[in-house]
């Protein structure tokens, strides 16, 4: 009686009658941090053989999908509403500014839709599995291997899974191939896209070898009375950005830039809460 909205929400979106048995609770992701790395005017950024943050031209990214690598732009709370404000009013500002000087466009090349299209028509006419149930091995695959808590071990067995269903993700059929409303043909897009961002996630913290940031791996962490144990955060190999390439499922990395703009740098210390 008292909890009229709480009691609607376990009725409408997990079928439970609260007052005869709890709600299921299930962690859920908070803040993606990572992302496409972009610099301070949103413009998406590359690796090349000269450059590590070679500007992909005409290409923008920024909110939670981007990651302009400002310390605590984002993740803490309310930053990450700051971070898609400011860096989205930057983006937006460079965009207009870039537009106005540029009088013209580039010709489309004549392939232009060829890889849309042809993820579109991958989908057609074969028998593969349905999108959910893929994505719900995904799902299970994340929450046991790359969750808050974590061990190498399991890291190393979720790389191993996320792998098996990235291959069951290449095989998706839709067995309704309508046009209009189709919505088992979003979700098979939306899990296409979803398991780059799991096995990005998943290859790049299995290859870290330390315990750093939000997630706590027990082979590295720091026992909690000695902050100056070797464990824990090791800075000297490991203070460096990770880049997944999703071509070949492989890792680089990039270094991390410790002198801001028009500030005193604030030295790195030791985390030992
Ligand atoms: C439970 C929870 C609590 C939070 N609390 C806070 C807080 O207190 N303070 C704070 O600052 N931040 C908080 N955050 C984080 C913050 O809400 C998000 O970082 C922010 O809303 C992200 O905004 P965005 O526009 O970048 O991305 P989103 O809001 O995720 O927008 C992305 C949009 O793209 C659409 N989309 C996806 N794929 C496609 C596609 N292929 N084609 C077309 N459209 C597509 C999606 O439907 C979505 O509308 C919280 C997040 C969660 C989940």
């Amino acid at each position: 009686k008292r909890l009229p909205s709480v009691y609607e929400i376990g009725v409408n979106f997990a079928n439970v009658d609260i007052t005869k048995e709890p709600i299921p609770v299930v962690p859920t992701i908070h803040y993606q941090m990572g992302g496409i790395p972009t610099n301070i005017n949103g413009q998406v950024v590359t690796q090349n053989a000269t450059d590590h943050n070679a500007v992909v031209n005409g290409l923008y990214a920024v909110g939670e999908c981007s990651c302009v690598s400002v310390h605590g732009a984002n993740r803490l709370g309310t930053n990450s509403l700051l971070d898609l404000l400011v860096f989205g009013r930057a983006a937006g500002n460079h965009i207009v500014d870039f537009a106005s000087k540029t009088k013209s466009h580039k010709p489309l090349p004549a392939d232009a839709a060829d890889f849309t299209l042809s993820r579109l028509n991958k989908l057609e006419g074969r028998g593969g599995e349905y999108a959910q149930d893929v994505a719900n091995d995904m799902r299970a695959a994340m929450q046991q291997h790359a969750g808050v808590f974590r061990t190498q071990a399991s890291m190393d067995e979720g790389v191993q899974k996320i792998a098996a269903i990235r291959e069951r993700v290449n095989a998706i059929g839709l067995k309704d191939t309508s046009k209009v409303f189709n919505t088992a043909r979003i979700e098979a897009l939306e899990v296409d896209n979803l398991i780059e961002s799991a096995q990005a996630t998943m290859v790049s913290a299995a290859a870290r070898r330390e315990c750093r940031g939000a997630h706590t791996v027990s082979d590295y962490e720091r026992p909690v009375d000695d902050a100056v144990a070797p464990l824990g955060r090791d800075d000297a190999n490991w203070m460096k950005h990770t880049l997944w390439h999703s071509a070949d499922n492989s890792l680089t990395y990039k270094p991390v830039k410790l002198k801001p703009l028009t500030v005193d740098s604030v030295p790195p210390k030791v985390r030992t809460f």
